[in-house]
């Protein structure tokens, strides 16, 4: 077979897995309506669809979408004319402990809405004795605790996701005796990106608390939702409080370019106000008085009265007694605005909204919105695992716990199930136990895409057929018994070659049915007329092979865009690097040249400005020609470290570019002077900007800590993902991270102790141990085992230090990670936050970090993530630190008209409006 031959056969192989992942995800599921709306009648009959005579939207039944449960009917009590036709039934799980849906075609990548509602109706007769408490989850994470706590009211849970697959799990999870789980309709809404852009990715999304539609008359007790409102979220009534009056418009309330609410107009065209002199309150008690959840605030205002010149309504927003807005706001006539951002840190949100002294009218609200944001981060399985497991199951109509998602979370794994839990990657199902489960038919093709195999057991059960060739093409399958099942046919070659190798091992015996060749434990060889067959086979494997290899000399070409120290062909170079080499960054266009000793005169001006002084000796400030400040690192004499080690360090930076390492602009090798010349860091270092004792020292704020241990981490990660072997950097510490320009950007330095992992360290045990005190990795130190997880540690003392402010080892020697380890696992944060940022920033935010280094310091380097999944964690600490302090307003600019000062403000008498924001909701 040609080269051609087997790219093609390559090629058909890649596209057939392709079309079965597409045809086993949309083999089940109910296409969405024209609008991309899925809406679900849970517990009608299987062959149910009809049009919502409320909403007019089509619904149909759950059946597609599950295979357990018992439909029930609520009881002929609850049903009359308001009881929308999706609440009539329901479905219940008295069996099980998850239970789940799966919720397809979706498109991959979306933001959706995922409305689950539930009415018990007295649907068992148990009457209160039916009310139940169970989990709902949104694929592997955990989305809320739904507590029904009347027969007679319908809850509502309802979650704004980013839905990375073209499917999505929800399930019920039961809690051991507090009843048995149900649920009576699911509804998921696509929504634009442009809407609620905080939830940016699947890692965070927001549980809805309230969406309420204020002003609207006593009559008016009706929910709005599709068609008032086109994403059909559902704005309750908030029932005018006595202080509140309504008031309202018939004009149509318009929403302003890039409205990130688009809240309609419906719902815009009533208004709550108070009388004159008053301000506007309501709050809320944080979930379980539990000061470090999140909340998303969004206000909604617009006049609904045509103001004359005389007139001014303008008010400003404050929050527990403090302005939340920086600005007044003047709602705009007819057009919607919002104020919005993120909340914490309280077991009480109060919110006034007061008129300023120059207003001559009363505040005015719209509508509002409350969120708590949920943690989604965890991954579910590789979608193309999923879509096979999916495959296997429908084929032999497998009725175990198959429900959800296979591997997570890991308390509800499939039967039969095992999972690899990588930290930077989905999880992955390495093995899979179908021993004595009554299988018939032939092995189905699904199992060829569950790629990350290692234990196939398909034994004693009534497989027929022929063995397929394609188990041999499984690259990690190493253990495959078929034994106990009626094949007939030959088994194919491959296998055979693979058990004779022993890189397989192959159980076939106790087949009733013949086959040629099946070999016994100790008899695999291939005989007779197999020897044709092996003829054509090896060719085949020895193509593949070649091919594989030749693709992974081009990827490693265009990826490894660096060579090892050992590396003959480098050389210091005088030309600039290809495109190619630096595309990573675009920041930095140096060449990386030799310089003699008469140049690195001129460009320092005879070493005039010294800027610091390390282990190899002076750095001093130097400007090339074209006027770029450099930092010049000379060697000196006395030197305790090796002219080859300080060459060393060149020879490693020479191909090493990242925006977040620092670049190598040349060196010099002049007789006895040789010296390095890096791009110069105009803020110093990052131990300098934390713990400098001068008197303009200006404490860096959390968000800046925040971007430049992100920037570092993806230095890092660089390092070590970028290139095989991984270059490990082993003196990772706040003194090697330097800063530059206004904003402080940050790039890893001194690579002078960097090793290709594999030059000096076969056995991964180095000679010596390098480092800095305060950061080394204990693993290492002790047994001089080293790996990326030794930077991962250094880089979790970095992390502390960031946090805390203090140097890796306290007065008194008290270790960082001792001293922060006993104050966090009391949970007290404010002993160990550094003093400097004043109490501003983000609690969660700091937490999230404090606990990443914590993890990071483990004592096991196994336990310790990797510097991908840092760079993950580290993002969104950043989202959540952004989100939190920025309260916008789509009033561009309104607050500068206003800034005037007048007469004192008028006191509030009126108490706030509590927010029942977890009740029931109306139907
Ligand atoms: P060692 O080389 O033993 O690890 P070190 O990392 O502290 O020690 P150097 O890398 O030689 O030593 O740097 C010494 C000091 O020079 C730094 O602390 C920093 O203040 C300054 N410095 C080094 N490189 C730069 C640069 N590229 N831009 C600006 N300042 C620099």
């Amino acid at each position: 077979m040609s080269h051609h031959g087997s790219v093609r056969t390559a090629l058909l192989w890649l596209i057939s897995m392709i079309c079965f992942t597409h045809v086993a995800l949309f083999a089940r599921g109910q296409a969405p309506d024209t609008l991309g709306f899925i809406s679900i009648d849970c517990g009608s009959p299987p062959s149910a669809a009809y049009v919502d005579a409320i909403t007019g939207l089509p619904y149909v039944s759950d059946a597609d979408f599950i295979d357990t449960g018992v439909s029930h009917n609520v009881s002929a009590e609850y049903v009359d004319a308001s009881l929308p036709r999706p609440h009539y039934d329901l479905r219940s799980f008295p069996t099980g402990a998850r239970n789940c849906y799966t919720v397809r075609p979706l498109t991959p990548g979306t933001k959706y809405l995922v409305r689950a509602t539930f009415l018990h109706g007295n649907y068992d007769g148990l009457g209160d004795g039916g009310l139940a408490v169970f989990d709902l989850y949104l694929g592997v994470n955990l989305w809320r605790t739904v507590n029904i706590s009347s027969v007679s009211s319908t809850f509502r849970a309802e979650i704004i996701s980013v839905v990375p697959d073209d499917y999505v799990h929800v399930c019920l999870v039961g809690k051991k005796g507090l009843g048995t789980p149900f649920i009576s309709g699911l509804e998921l809404r696509p929504l634009a990106d442009e809407l609620y852009p905080i939830v940016a990715n699947a890692s965070m999304s927001m549980d809805v608390h309230g969406r309420h539609n204020l002003g609207p008359e006593e009559r008016m007790d009706v929910n709005f939702r599709y068609p008032d409102d086109p994403h059909d979220r559902i704005w309750k009534v908030l029932a005018n409080p006595r202080s509140w009056i309504p008031t309202n418009t018939t004009a149509a309330v318009l929403n302003v370019a890039q409205d990130q609410f688009l809240v309609p107009s419906a719902v815009m065209q009533t208004a709550a106000t108070v009388d004159d002199g008053f301000s506007l309150q309501f709050y809320w008690d944080a979930d379980d008085s539990n000061k470090a959840f999140v909340y998303y605030v969004a206000l909604h205002f617009a006049e609904v009265r045509a103001l004359n010149s005389s007139e001014a309504r303008i008010c400003e927003i404050n929050l527990n007694n403090d302005l939340w807005y920086s600005k007044p706001i003047s709602p705009v006539y007819l057009y919607s605005g919002a104020v919005f951002g993120t909340v914490t840190g309280k077991t009480q949100y109060n919110y006034r909204i007061e008129p300023t002294n120059n207003s001559t009218l009363p505040p005015i609200m719209n509508a509002l919105e409350i969120f708590l944001m949920v943690h989604t981060a965890e991954r579910a399985t590789d979608g193309g695992d999923v879509s096979a497991i999916m495959a296997i199951k429908a084929k032999y109509e497998i009725n175990r716990n198959w429900m959800g998602d296979p591997c997570g979370p890991k308390i509800y794994l499939w039967e039969g199930v095992s999972c690899n839990y990588a930290i930077s990657s989905p999880p992955r199902i390495i093995s899979l136990n179908l021993s004595s489960t009554e299988l018939t038919g032939e092995i189905t093709s699904a199992f060829r895409n569950l790629t990350a195999l290692q234990t196939l057991d398909l034994s004693l059960n009534n497989l027929t057929g022929n063995i397929p060739e394609f188990l041999a093409l499984l690259p990690s399958l190493a253990v495959l018994d078929l034994t106990g099942n009626r094949f007939n046919g030959s088994v194919p070659e491959s296998l055979l070659k693979r058990s004779q190798e022993g890189s397989l091992k192959l159980r076939i015996e106790a087949n009733t049915s013949s086959i040629d060749n099946g070999p016994s434990k100790s008899d695999s060889q291939p005989r007779g007329t197999k020897r044709n067959n092996t003829a054509v086979i090896v060719p085949v494997v020895v193509v593949v092979v070649v091919v594989l290899l030749v693709v992974a000399v081009i990827v490693t070409v265009l990826f490894c865009r660096r060579r090892t120290e050992n590396d003959p062909s480098v050389r210091p170079l005088n030309g600039s690097h290809s495109k190619e080499e630096n595309e990573d960054d675009v920041s930095l266009q140096f060449d990386n040249r030799q310089f003699t000793y008469k140049e690195l005169e001129t460009i320092t001006n005879s070493f005039e400005k010294s800027i610091g002084k390390g282990g190899f000796g002076v750095v001093y400030l130097g400007y090339l020609e074209d006027g770029t400040p450099v930092a010049v690192k000379t060697r000196t004499e006395s030197s305790s470290q090796s002219h080859n080690e300080f060459l060393g360090e060149a020879l490693h930076l020479i191909r090493v570019h990242h925006r977040n390492l620092v670049n190598l602009v040349g060196h010099c090798k002049d007789g006895q002077h040789s010296a390095l010349i890096y791009e110069y860091m105009s803020e110093g270092t990052l131990q300098e900007k934390l713990r400098e004792k001068s008197p303009d020292f200006v404490p860096l704020s959390w968000r800046q800590r925040l971007r430049i241990s992100l920037d570092s981490a993806q230095g890092l990660e660089y390092l070590h993902k970028a290139c095989k072997p991984p270059l490990i950097h082993r003196d990772v510490k706040t003194a090697n991270i330097l800063l530059n320009g206004s904003n402080l950007e940050a790039k890893i330095a001194d690579f002078g102790l960097s090793k290709a992992f594999n030059n000096d360290l076969q056995s991964h045990v180095s000679t010596r141990v390098v480092g800095t005190p305060g950061y080394l990795d204990p693993e290492y130190y002790t047994s001089f085992q080293l790996s990326e997880k030794s930077d991962v540690y250094s880089f979790g003392i970095v992390l502390l230090e960031v946090v805390t402010g203090q140097p890796p080892i306290l007065p008194e020697s008290v270790h960082i990670v001792q001293w922060a380890r006993q104050r966090l696992a009391k949970g007290d944060i404010e002993s160990v936050v550094d003093g400097n940022m004043q109490g501003r920033y983000d609690l969660n935010s700091v937490w999230k970090v404090a606990d990443l280094a914590l993890r990071c310091t483990e004592q096991a380097s196994s336990q310790r993530p990797s510097m991908a999944d840092v760079v993950v964690q580290l993002k969104e600490s950043l989202e959540l630190e952004e989100g939190c302090v920025k309260v916008q307003s789509s009033y561009a600019g309104s607050g500068d008209l206003y800034a005037e000062s007048g007469d004192a403000r008028s006191q509030s008498t009126h108490s706030g409006v509590a927010l029942d924001l977890v009740g029931p909701a109306a139907r």
